[in-house]
């Protein structure tokens, strides 16, 4: 039957579609995407609407200015904000969040778009400050992808203490990956009064150019837990988290304004081979994404009902920036290949879900 989702705005959560061009050796497209009327349709399983569209053409440019720079602008003024890419391995949500040569991603328009507005008001004389943390869930398990040793966490007293490290010690991450697993680097969620949540421990860069925080966050990016599947040989089996924490005040002694943009990658959504190890690392991110789908999906509808953060780390680690005032933009990458239908189903499921 036609599975068609009620079209209505929310006002804080967007939900948008983004399917990857099809590769010769992809098969037959079993897919209609209608961008005019933000639909994807299927004559099996029917239509399904969402807030926008892409035709698989789009640029990482267009997706952003639909989708993100709306949030970024809300951030800069105070609000939390949340951006999700969502879709299985190999459907391109590293390509729309990381971006590739060429073709410069969320993540990268997101940093720049903050600077150049903070350049403008520290003209002006507001005092501004950028601040970044990355983490990673694997297993149910939180890491620090700034500190993957554990080492700055073991030498730190205050949790609130800002470190910023020459960039040469970040150079040559791969000598350092094989002590990713020791339990000494796996952090610990506690309640705080202010926040709602804090991650013991968490390294948080300060950084005064669009520079160097990229730099910082490219220096994460390169300590993703990756392993083979069905599907992509550099699977991604985690959820990445960045975290762009942003401060301002228009002059000394005037109030200040702080709030948190989340830039979340997620593990791929597929259901995954039949090896017993992947079989638990996907029982896990199936939790987390589930977790995610059902506390999204309770979000949208305004449900005063209890909302269960606490289900899986991804919501509990985001809750911050998913309850209140907070903006979410949700991008769905589907493929649009018969050889993924079902999987694809799955996305386009869980993207009305959050409607
Ligand atoms: P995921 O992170 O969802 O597993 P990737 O972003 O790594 O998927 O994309 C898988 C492959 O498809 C990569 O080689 C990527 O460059 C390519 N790709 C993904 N999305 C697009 C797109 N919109 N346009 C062109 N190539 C894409
Ligand atoms: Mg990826």
């Amino acid at each position: 039957g036609t599975k068609r989702s009620t079209n209505i705005y929310t006002g804080h959560i967007s939900v948008s579609v983004r399917p990857r061009p099809l590769n010769e050796k992809d098969g037959p497209n079993s897919w209609i995407i209608n961008p005019e009327a933000s639909c994807v349709y299927n004559k099996e399983v029917g239509e399904f609407f969402y807030d926008h569209v892409f035709e698989p053409t789009v640029s990482n440019t267009a997706v952003y200015l639909q989708t993100v720079q709306p949030i970024v602008k809300k951030c800069l003024q105070g609000f939390n904000g949340t951006v999700f890419a969502y879709g299985m391995t190999g459907s391109g949500k590293t390509y729309s969040m990381q971006g590739v040569r060429g073709q410069t991603g969320v993540i990268s328009l997101c940093v720049h778009e903050i600077f150049e507005y903070f350049h403008s008001t520290t003209r002006r004389g507001a005092l501004n400050k950028v601040s970044c943390s990355y983490l990673e869930i694997y297993n149910e398990k939180l890491y620090d992808l700034l500190d993957p040793e554990g080492t700055f966490q073991l030498e730190r007293q205050s949790t609130s203490v800002l470190r910023r490290r020459p960039a040469t010690s970040m150079a040559n991450p791969s000598s350092r990956k094989r002590h990713i697993s020791s339990s000494k680097s796996e952090l610990r969620i506690c309640d705080d009064p202010t926040f709602g949540i804090k991650v013991v421990g968490l390294t948080e860069f300060e950084a005064p150019d669009a520079d160097s925080l990229l730099r910082i966050i490219r220096s994460g990016d390169s300590m993703r837990r990756t392993g083979g599947t069905n599907y992509n040989a550099r699977s991604s089996r985690s959820h990445a988290i960045v975290l762009i924490h942003l401060s301002t005040q228009n002059a000394p002694g005037m109030p200040k304004t702080a709030s948190t943009l989340c830039l979340c990658d997620l593990a791929g959504s597929e259901k995954v081979s039949s090896k017993l190890e992947r079989r638990t690392e996907g029982s896990y991110i199936n939790k987390s994404l589930l977790a995610l789908g059902t506390v999204i999906s309770k979000l949208s509808k305004g449900s005063s009902s209890h909302i269960p953060y606490r289900d899986s780390k991804l919501t509990r680690i985001l809750q911050p920036s998913l309850s209140g005032s907070s903006l979410i933009s949700i991008l769905c990458t589907i493929h649009l290949s018969s050889q993924t239908f079902t999987e694809t189903v799955n996305t386009l499921r869980f993207a009305s879900r959050a409607k």
